[in-house]
């Protein structure tokens, strides 16, 4: 919750003066309301905003990572190529703290080996906001660590009746907030006000895991052979839609695409997910994860075991998406449950 001189008061002016300064010089997106639900959008007006909403359906990935994208664009007869990174200057507004906490680990994954120059462009010319959310029936941030955010975002705002309090986490947050907006330090009821509103949305999260996050690694070790694997194995669909909605899915897919002239194409990045039968087929038609039961174990366990041996941290954020997505209602913190149980009781 921190100290009251971490943060400072911007009133609700002061931050319209702030988007409306943002809006001149990069793209804004935020977290609005579209066909009844939160989303992240393209905004033109501060108005348009809707700050510490439940999550939004989508992740903000797509803004560093999108769906689909040129990679490079290649002429058959001259063998010439050249690469396309499409970047521009961007600003999100109303990143919750999982989802932060999401693109600190895609930031690790994009820089890692060979550099992604795609990914770290976009990243390296966007500006965070993070903002406070309302924990819906899904969200499990709280379980594994990730309801506050302490780094990763370049401002972040807490929503007060009127007005914000504001943390800096960056010199770029620190010069935007010095050319758009006026600050001053909040009085001991402003701030009085933010601390009642943090244990109201402590105590809102109904989803828990039954475990510490650092034992999950070795409860998931311990699974491989668990009934609970066929059990949702059973009902899945395959559809993908956990893998897509998911703010630390990163795997992708890449192929050439030959334009009619059969002169030139382009190298196109789409994403890809462990969910879909395809993932792991390969030439000659094996498929190393048959079944969809084997598919779905491989998903839990990236989230919770392999990538902690890589990134020292879970791959999950607890932002329950998969769940909200999962038609036949996979819930991943039920599914992590059975297994804890399952554990303890051996
Ligand atoms: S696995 Fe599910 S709950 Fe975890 S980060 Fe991905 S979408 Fe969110
Ligand atoms: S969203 Fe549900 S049904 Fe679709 S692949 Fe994921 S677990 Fe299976």
């Amino acid at each position: 919750m921190g100290n009251v001189n971490d943060f400072k008061f911007l009133s609700e002016r002061g931050f319209q003066g702030l988007v409306k300064g943002l809006l001149k010089e990069l793209k804004v997106y935020g977290t609005i309301v579209k066909d009844g639900f939160p989303a992240f959008g393209e905004i033109s007006a501060p108005e348009e905003l809707v700050l510490s909403s439940t999550p939004t359906h989508l992740s903000a990935k797509e803004f560093f990572f999108p769906q689909r994208e040129v990679l490079l664009k290649f002429n058959i007869k001259t063998a010439a190529f050249s690469p396309v990174i499409e970047s521009v200057d961007q600003a999100i507004i109303g990143m919750h703290p999982c989802d932060i906490r999401a693109l600190s680990l895609m930031d690790r994954v994009f820089a890692a080996g060979t550099p992604d120059p795609n990914y770290l462009s976009r990243r390296s010319k966007t500006l965070i906001i993070g903002s406070d959310c309302m924990p819906d029936d899904y969200c499990f941030c709280k379980s594994l660590g990730n309801s506050e955010a302490e780094s990763g975002f370049d401002i972040f705002l807490h929503a007060l009746g009127k007005g914000f309090l504001v943390r800096t986490g960056s010199d770029k947050g620190r010069a935007a907030l010095l050319k758009y907006a006026k600050l001053r330090a909040p009085s001991t009821k402003e701030f009085r006000e933010f601390q009642g509103l943090c244990l109201k949305r402590d105590s809102s999260f109904k989803a828990k895991v039954d475990a510490p996050p650092a034992e999950l690694p070795s409860i998931y070790a311990k699974s491989d052979e668990s009934k609970v694997w066929q059990k949702i194995g059973a009902i899945c669909t395959g559809c993908g839609s956990c893998n897509n909605v998911c703010p630390t899915c990163y795997c992708f897919d890449v192929k050439d695409e030959v334009k009619a002239s059969l002169a030139e194409g382009e190298r196109v990045r789409n994403w890809d997910g462990c969910t879909l039968e395809d993932f792991a087929k390969v030439a000659g038609g094996h498929n190393f994860r048959k079944t969809r039961a084997e598919r779905l174990r491989h998903r839990f366990n990236r989230k919770f075991r392999y990538l902690s041996s890589t990134f020292d941290s879970l791959f999950c954020v607890g932002c329950g998406r998969c769940s909200r997505a999962c038609l036949v209602k996979i819930n991943i913190v039920e599914v992590t449950n059975e297994l804890v149980s399952e554990c303890h009781n051996k």
